[in-house]
């Protein structure tokens, strides 16, 4: 069909043809476009939403090449869906910026965002322009933002015992992601992590300086926390002793073996002599090399390279601890800890130049046979590890993704110390005081207001209803018990615990956290709103 195909010529007079929008372009306008976006959301938030909370349920993802996830992150489940709506891909930006931003509350600032723009569906519904449901929407979360600073309670960071909020708090974090009963040995590993590089004078946490390295093998309470850089290799002998104190390092780039001869020259061994001859020629330069590491006083070489099976035992009978086959990029780490230099020939090698470590541990797992070495009380770093074990990937996958949260909740209360409570609890006040403020409104605010006072209520509800209570009765007793004693502090008992006081539970959200997802989940909703045509550029029909 060239019914739209033109003839044209360029400017030599060469006829070509020029075959307009052969595409079925597809185009949506005003309201109409607005409210399949907010089904689009809808869909979305169905699915993660089941996972909000201490019981909420995980979801598996599988690849298109197969490959399985298990999880109930909501940044995760999001990542790894394959989603074709424009809409569906906006709310996977938007927990993603809650997990840069944050690390934590990724499910809820989707469940969120989502809420809000099912009660904006029903306000445009109603007639009202989406500009100023968005307009409405950014005052009333105003109003939330200074609730949330009105309540706020402050928690102690400095104190850290098992017992210390920090520790409640990491603990908390970790949710439903792992296995309950390591929960407090990960609480002690984010904890102590995010200490040891901490600067708590000026509230600051360099995260570049905590690492995640994982390895399948053992159980998830073999996890731990490795002050300081792990390479993973064993000491090239087994009889070298298993941990060194006082480590010199030497850190060599150049192979622990006599110089070849140039391949022009041709080496003829004819007789046993001559071979003799050659044997001692090795064993000679072996061992000057070995002098030379140890007149600069090293006690451990870390090396680029192989040696073999005669120069590792000329290093074991000389008392020089050895690892081989060391990375360049392990290499590089191992000689910016210790405060050491790389050196590329064993004339350069001087007492300057070695890297000093406190102790040199080789960590054996269980019954695998695996085994690491642990470079610990380096001279130039505070680095830490969080080293990660699990019995197959996923385990592991998940329990990465649990310590990190954990270590992000306890690094946004070393920046800023304050809190509000969770299980819903802070989404409750903070609607009791939109739809509070909404009387005082004049105008079309006051349909907004509500709304958005409608849409926090979805927090609660959604964790009710996945702990198995009633959403809407366990909703209105809340409002009525907040209302009535005046307290912030109650939220949903997803636990069945007992009582409804977040505060004695001690299940908290970063400030910061809960002020984020509020904020850009009120964002997203604006641009959403905003959007009143969307053009998709076809695809050819043929
Ligand atoms: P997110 O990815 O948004 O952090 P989670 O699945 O971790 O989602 O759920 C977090 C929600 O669960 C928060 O609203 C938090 O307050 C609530 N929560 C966590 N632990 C408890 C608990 N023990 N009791 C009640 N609510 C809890």
């Amino acid at each position: 069909d060239l019914s739209n195909a033109v003839m044209a010529q360029d400017e030599m007079g060469r006829p070509f043809i020029i075959v307009r929008d052969q595409g079925n372009k597809q185009r949506k306008l005003g309201i109409e476009a607005t409210k399949s976006h907010i089904l689009a959301a809808r869909a979305v938030s169905l699915i993660v939403k089941t996972s909000l909370g201490p019981r909420g349920l995980d979801k598996i993802l599988v690849s298109p090449d197969g490959e399985i996830t298990i999880t109930n992150d909501g940044a995760t489940i999001l990542t790894q869906m394959d989603l074709d709506s424009e809409i569906a891909k906006l709310l996977v930006e938007l927990s993603k910026s809650q997990d840069d931003e944050i690390g934590d509350g990724t499910t809820g600032v989707v469940v969120l965002a989502s809420a809000l723009l099912d009660q904006a569906l029903e306000l445009i519904e109603k007639g009202i322009h989406p500009i100023k449901v968005a307009n409405g929407f950014d005052e009333a979360c105003k109003v939330a933002v200074k609730q949330l600073d009105f309540i706020a309670d402050k928690i102690d960071v400095t104190n850290t015992s098992v017992n210390s909020d920090l520790f409640k708090a990491a603990k908390t974090s970790l949710g439903s992601k792992i296995v309950s009963k390591s929960h407090d040995h990960f609480a002690r590993m984010a904890v102590d992590a995010v200490l040891s590089v901490a600067d708590l004078q000026r509230k600051d946490v360099d995260f570049e300086l905590i690492k995640m390295e994982s390895k399948v093998g053992g159980s998830i309470e073999d996890s731990a926390l490795i002050k300081g850089v792990l390479l993973d290799k064993e000491w090239s002998h087994p009889q070298m002793p298993k941990t060194m104190t006082d480590c010199k390092i030497a850190i060599l780039t150049c192979p622990f073996e006599p110089p070849k001869p140039k391949t022009k020259h041709k080496l003829n061994i004819s007789s046993v002599e001559e071979f003799k001859v050659l044997q001692e020629y090795e064993q000679q330069k072996f061992q000057e090399m070995i002098d030379s590491v140890k007149e600069s006083g090293a006690n451990v070489v870390a090396c680029q390279w192989g040696f073999d099976d005669e120069a590792n035992h000329l290093l074991l009978s000389n008392g020089l601890n050895a690892i081989r086959w060391v990375g360049g990029s392990e290499l590089e780490l191992l000689a910016i800890a210790t405060n050491g230099r790389i050196v590329p020939r064993f004339e350069d090698l001087t007492s300057e130049k070695l890297g000093s470590a406190g102790v040199i541990r080789q960590l054996e797992f269980g019954t695998t046979r695996d085994r690491m070495l642990v470079v610990e009380e380096c001279s130039n770093t505070k680095a830490v590890t969080c080293f990660i074990r699990g019995s197959n990937q996923m385990i592991v996958d998940e329990g990465v993704r649990a310590l990190h949260d954990s270590i992000c909740v306890v690094r946004n209360l070393v920046r800023d110390d304050r809190v509000v409570y969770g299980g819903g609890a802070a989404e409750l006040t903070c609607s009791l005081a939109v739809s509070e403020a909404a009387d005082r409104q004049i105008g079309i605010d006051q349909y907004a207001f509500r709304s958005f006072s409608a849409a926090l209520d979805v927090i609660p509800m959604t964790l009710a209803e996945n702990s198995g209570l009633d959403p809407i009765e366990t909703l209105s007793a809340l409002k009525a018990k907040q209302t009535n004693e005046q307290c912030p502090f109650l939220g949903v008992d997803c636990l069945g615990k007992g009582t409804n006081d977040m505060k004695e539970l001690f299940v908290i959200d970063p400030l910061i956290g809960k002020k984020q997802q509020l904020l850009l989940a009120t964002q997203l909703t604006r641009m959403i709103l905003k959007i009143n045509d969307v053009i998709i550029s076809g695809k050819d029909e043929y």
